[in-house]
């Protein structure tokens, strides 16, 4: 018997499941969110926040929540005394990376969600699934026992060893990491000055952030433990030991949360979607958490998929618009594995070359442009769709003429027509918001950008271009095709 049946089921209840749902519900989609832990994550994995995926969250009105409870760093280091990146050379309101931990993130987000109108399910873990041409059907496993569920699409966002990824039979491709890293959260009675401080030396790497509540995250890359299986016992001497050994001071950590030993992998879903069955987040791919890129792009994932998934279940989706979800994000999961296992490899090698290049780094990294040029990518500020010119780029926040700002014109994720008259675009009016804004987009930027829900420019010239190839047809007729 189907006991529940929503437009859209998401499968596990991460910070990508969670953005996704509150992006879906924020639309007035029918969303259910199934997870199978049956409490509140309480550990952090992920421990920062980057300037992207604050805008992309400032956009809907989510991110004042999340500035509470994290703390914000400009300056985080990059292996050397003297090497601190500067955020503050970036064109964003969140010009600091902000350190925070996973469980923090979720629980806004998850209060987002609810107060959206998603529903929320813990203890419920799906076991099987079929599909047809109008719907998928779960086996649900929950604590009144086995139920199934029906729904017109299912987003699988249920991490690294997903049920979803294999009950559609997509591929995983990738490896494990040979080498072993600890990390762990923990309070230190000798915490160094600044207090985001990281050293890499012969020995290895190692690197202390603090939290708001003065515990801090420690992460140590060590030549002479990496080998170790990631199942030996990870005392917190050891962590000492090998901080002192790397950082040359003595941090004295006390009273862990957790600590960790672990192998990473670095693996990518073959394809994102089959049929009415979407993967997200870790479900799509996962790598080394170095670059801190794991937790943003999931959530960029679900910010791209959303309203993509929103026009196709509200009728007006323009021909292969669900399919270019797989086709913007996979190049840029893909990149990102790329980057994030070479940053591993350099900041792990003990040869010669790397050595040699982590010396450069260091001279190299007093000079703005290479600032840039490594702070673009961290920050995701950079990362852009397929398109020429401005088409495919992120817009940045500017004013908006009456005194608002343009990411404020997002809140209830619609298109943005920025151009010369703020007049409500009839006949396309529930989907596109016009502004007029007070100062340029940008250097070259043509006057009229229709900009997506997601903060990309879908199109960019000199009139107001034909709508419906980004927007679909008009209400009106999509009431009179269906
Ligand atoms: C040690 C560590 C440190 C990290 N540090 C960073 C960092 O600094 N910055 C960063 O950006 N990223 C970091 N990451 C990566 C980041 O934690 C992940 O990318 C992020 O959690 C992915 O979110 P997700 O929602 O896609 O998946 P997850 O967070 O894994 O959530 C998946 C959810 O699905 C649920 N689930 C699974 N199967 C089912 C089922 N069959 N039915 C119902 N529910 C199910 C699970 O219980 C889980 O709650 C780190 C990861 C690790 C391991």
């Amino acid at each position: 018997m189907i006991t529940l049946s929503p437009r859209v089921i998401v499968v596990g209840a991460g910070p990508t499941g969670l953005a996704l749902a509150a992006e879906l519900a924020g639309a007035g989609i029918d969303v259910h969110v199934l997870e199978k832990r049956s409490h509140k994550a309480a550990l952090s994995r992920a421990f920062t926040m980057e300037p992207r995926t604050m805008e992309l969250l400032d956009m809907r009105g989510r991110v004042d929540a999340l500035l509470e409870h994290g703390r914000p760093c400009q300056h985080p280091p990059v292996g050397d005394e003297n090497g601190y990146l500067d955020y503050g050379l970036l064109d964003t309101r969140f010009a600091f990376s902000l350190i925070i931990p996973q469980h923090r993130t979720e629980s806004v987000l998850q209060e987002a969600a609810a107060e959206a109108g998603a529903v929320i399910r813990f203890g419920v873990e799906v076991v099987g699934l079929r599909q047809d041409e109008l719907g998928v059907d779960l086996d649900l496993l929950g604590p009144g026992g086995v139920e199934t569920a029906r729904a017109d699409y299912v987003i699988g966002c249920d991490g690294v060893n997903s049920t979803i990824r294999s009950l559609v039979r997509v591929e995983f491709d990738g490896w494990n990491y040979e080498d072993s890293v600890i990390m762990g959260d923990c309070r230190l009675r000798n915490p160094p000055v600044p207090n985001a401080y990281a050293r890499i030396t012969r020995r290895g790497m190692a690197a202390v952030f603090p939290f708001q509540d003065d515990t801090y995250r420690v992460i140590v890359f060590d030549h002479e433990r990496m080998k170790l299986p990631a199942d030996t016992p990870l005392p917190l001497e050891e962590v000492r030991e090998s901080c002192a050994a790397i950082l040359g001071m003595d941090v004295e950590p006390y009273d862990p949360v957790w600590l960790s030993r672990f192998r990473s992998s670095q693996r990518h879903a073959k394809k994102y979607r089959v049929g009415r069955v979407l993967l997200a987040g870790d479900a799509a791919h996962t790598h080394i958490p170095s670059g801190g890129q794991g937790l943003q792009t999931g959530i960029q994932d679900a910010f791209n998929l959303a309203w993509k998934l929103r026009a196709e279940i509200e009728g007006w989706a323009p021909e292969g618009l669900l399919d270019s979800y797989e086709a913007e994000r996979y190049p840029i999961a893909a990149e990102t594995l790329r980057k994030t296992d070479i940053s591993f490899r350099f900041e792990t090698s003990t040869s010669f070359v790397a050595r040699t290049i982590r010396w450069v780094v260091q001279k190299l990294v007093r000079f703005d442009w290479f600032q840039r040029a490594n702070l673009e990518h961290l920050s995701g500020l950079t990362l852009r769709y397929p398109g020429r010119g401005w088409v495919g780029r992120r817009v940045p926040d500017r004013p908006v003429t009456g005194g608002t700002r343009l990411y404020e014109h997002f809140r209830d994720g619609k298109f943005v027509l920025i151009g010369h008259s703020d007049a409500p675009l009839v006949p396309w009016a529930d989907r596109v918001t016009s502004v007029v804004l007070a100062e340029p987009l940008g250097r070259g930027c043509p006057p009229v950008v229709l900009v997506r829900p997601d903060g990309y420019v879908a199109w960019a010239g000199h009139e107001v271009p034909a709508l419906n190839q980004w927007c679909g047809e008009p209400r009106e007729h999509v009431w009179r095709e269906a």
